[in-house]
């Protein structure tokens, strides 16, 4: 295939994806009352987020990020219409969009565990959450471990919630992981393991040893359902910004999201809930790096999570160590067929630029992970694949009313001398 072998030369492109709009109501079991039952259930944990988490008192136990208009980063990025950041790298907690898919996935478990063992009732609409953070359910929880595996941000948000509610954390690290989230981690009481090896590794082998132990419970990044919901109700979250700010989104003002993608599951849930709410008038992208294109190897071949980086040449190592995943998840790639537009892959030195002149700018920080959802808008008009897209749509004449979001996906939690050594780095 020609993409492969541009792949292979690291160039920096956009796929567009063929199968999209094709059978669109293949949801593989996802539904939008799904996505509605996390958001209740995050609603019922609000209390307990906010007890054990005072930074979400403001919120009132809601955690949730800034969508803000960044006008001269726009000016500065050629970018035709409206540009907005959606600040998952304010996000309370962990500091990054893994904040949804993570809390989410550690309170639904911690959910059941109550329920089945009678610390919750069963009319769960009118328990008072709040209770759990009690320290008798502290130590109820305490003989519970919770684990997973993660390139850094994962093992944060897991790390972080599951010890706020009082569970042993044991959480797998890959040789990507930057030595301040594992010290973060053990400052909050965390056991980490480290790997020399990539994510895969860290994953199978956190994996095992959670299935020895009954009393472990082991999040699966690659194929959790419930981090994808998690992820997806940002959506509905959206939405109600979008109006607030009296931001339409309708045949005559497009929508366009761009997200950086890892492994999958946290663009991919934003992507599913969204396309449910906005249908054809949301036009959903992710970016890769170009060293890490996992997603869009696995979607181009149809091959998935049956194909990795590795198998086409590239090592899949990257600066951008929130996305450097060689091997897709399959679950959520065959969710993504009919309702991703495109991916966008961006060279690792790239991210510092988008890093810096959104420091200059806008005077906000954002990790460069998170710098790659603006190689979405800079080429949207550039590529002609994109411009294809546009035209044979309708779109461009439309793209004055456009808005487009780029997703930060992370940034708060980098400690002072990290960011000043990302400042300093040009490659
Ligand atoms: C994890 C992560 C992503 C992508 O999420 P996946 O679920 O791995 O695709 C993007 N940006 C940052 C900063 C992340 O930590």
């Amino acid at each position: 295939m020609e993409i492969i072998k541009r792949l292979q030369k690291e160039e920096e492109l956009v796929w567009m994806n063929p199968k999209y709009n094709q059978n669109m109501a293949e949801g593989h079991g996802l539904t939008m009352a799904d996505v509605e039952d996390a958001e209740k259930r995050l609603k019922r944990f609000a209390p307990f987020i906010k007890k054990c988490f005072p930074e979400t008192a403001s919120q009132q136990g809601i955690i949730e990020s800034p969508l803000v208009e960044i006008t001269r980063m726009k000016e500065a990025c050629g970018v035709k219409g409206r540009l907005l950041l959606k600040q998952d790298s304010e996000l309370s907690v962990a500091g990054s969009v893994k904040a949804r898919g993570g809390i989410y996935e550690v309170l639904k478990h911690t959910e059941e565990l109550a329920v089945f063992h009678g610390l919750l009732g069963e009319d769960l609409e009118n328990e008072d959450y709040g209770k759990l953070a009690d320290e008798r359910c502290k130590e109820f929880f305490s003989q519970y471990t919770i684990q997973a595996g993660s390139t850094g941000n994962l093992g944060l948000s897991i790390g972080i919630t599951s010890a706020a509610v009082g569970y042993r954390v044991i959480i797998h690290m890959s040789a990507d992981a930057r030595e301040w989230k594992k010290e973060l981690l053990r400052r909050h009481g965390v056991t980490v393991v480290e790997y020399e090896s990539d994510y895969s590794e860290a994953v199978e082998n956190g994996r095992r040893l959670s299935d020895k132990d009954p009393k472990s419970y082991f999040v699966d990044d690659e194929n959790s359902r419930n981090l994808f919901l998690g992820y997806a109700v940002a959506a509905r979250r959206l939405k109600v910004q979008l109006e607030a700010q009296n931001i339409k989104t309708d045949g005559e003002h497009p929508l366009f999201v761009y997200i950086p993608c890892g492994i999958g599951g946290a663009p991919g849930g934003v992507t599913f809930g969204l396309k449910e709410i906005f249908g054809e008038h949301v036009h959903c992208f992710f970016v890769e790096p170009s060293k890490a294109p996992c997603m869009l190897l696995g979607m181009a071949t149809g091959k998935h999570s049956g194909i990795c980086v590795q198998d086409i040449g590239l090592t899949g190592m990257t600066h951008a160590d929130g996305l450097a995943v060689g091997r897709p998840s399959g679950f959520v790639g065959k969710v993504m067929e009919p309702r991703l537009s495109g991916i966008f892959t961006v060279g690792d030195g790239r991210l510092y630029d988008y890093m810096r002149r959104l420091k200059e700018t806008e005077n906000i920080f954002i990790e460069p992970s998170a710098c790659a959802a603006f190689e979405g808008p800079v080429k949207l008009m550039e590529y002609k694949e994109t411009k294809a897209y546009l035209e044979s749509r309708g779109l461009t004449e439309k793209m004055e009313n456009s808005v487009h979001v780029a997703w930060a996906t992370g940034g708060r939690l980098v400690p002072e001398e990290i960011r000043k050594e990302y400042e300093a780095t040009y490659l």
